[in-house]
C-alpha cells in the first residue's frame, strides 16, 4: 500500500507569504498512489449511507468524481461564483488565505438526497462548513465529509464536529 505522505510536497510561502501549501500533484501523477487513495477514500465513504458526492472546485472535483464512479453514485459540482449556467444557490465562506463564495445549480439534487462532501485538503474547515450550509439550503442531508489530508494544526476537524459534520481523512 502506498505511503501517501511520500507523494505530497510542502511549498513555503504559497499562495501568500507565511502560508505553507501542501501540493497533491505528485500523488495524482502516480497511477498507483492515486488509485490507492481513491480505494482508501471509498472505504471511508462506505461507512455512510449516501446518494451523491459533492466535489468542491477545483481539486475536490478530482477526488469527488473518481469516488462517484468507484462508489456508483451521482456527482455534484460545488463551484466558484459565475461558472454555472443556470439559477444557483450560493454561500460565502472564509479560507486559510482570503474569502470566496460557492454555488450549486438549483434543483439539481433530488428530494431526500444524502450527500458526502469531498475535497483534497481540510484546513480551517470553512469551505466544508459553507458547503454543508449550501446542501441544507438545497434540501439535502449531509452524510459526512471525506478529504485526503487534514492540516491538523488549523483545527478544522474540531470546527466541523461542532457544526455537526463528521469528517474522515486519509492523512493528518
Ligand atoms: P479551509 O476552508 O480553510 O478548510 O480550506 C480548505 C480549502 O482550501 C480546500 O478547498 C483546499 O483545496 C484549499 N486549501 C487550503 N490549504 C491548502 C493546501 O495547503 N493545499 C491544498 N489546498 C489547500
Amino acid at each position: 500500500m502506498t505511503n501517501f505522505l511520500d507523494h505530497l510536497t510542502s511549498v513555503p510561502d504559497f499562495p501568500v507569504p507565511g502560508v505553507t501549501f501542501r501540493d497533491i500533484s505528485p500523488l495524482l501523477a502516480s497511477a498507483q498512489a492515486f488509485a490507492d487513495a481513491i480505494g482508501a477514500m471509498k472505504e471511508l465513504c462506505s461507512q455512510h449511507a449516501f446518494s451523491h458526492l459533492a466535489g468542491i472546485e477545483s481539486r475536490g472535483f478530482i477526488f469527488g468524481s473518481a469516488l462517484a464512479v468507484a462508489c456508483e453514485r451521482g456527482f455534484v459540482m460545488v463551484r466558484k461564483p459565475g461558472k454555472l449556467p443556470t439559477k444557483t444557490i450560493s454561500e460565502s465562506y472564509g479560507l486559510e488565505y482570503g474569502s470566496d463564495r460557492l454555488e450549486i445549480e438549483e434543483g439539481l439534487l433530488p428530494a431526500g438526497a444524502s450527500v458526502i462532501l469531498v475535497d483534497d485538503v481540510l484546513a480551517t474547515g470553512g469551505t466544508l462548513i459553507a458547503t454543508a450550509r449550501l446542501m441544507a439550503r438545497a434540501g439535502a442531508t449531509v452524510a459526512g465529509a471525506v478529504c485526503l489530508l487534514d492540516i491538523g494544526a488549523l483545527d478544522g476537524k474540531r470546527r466541523l464536529q461542532e457544526a455537526g459534520i463528521g469528517v474522515k481523512t486519509l492523512l493528518t
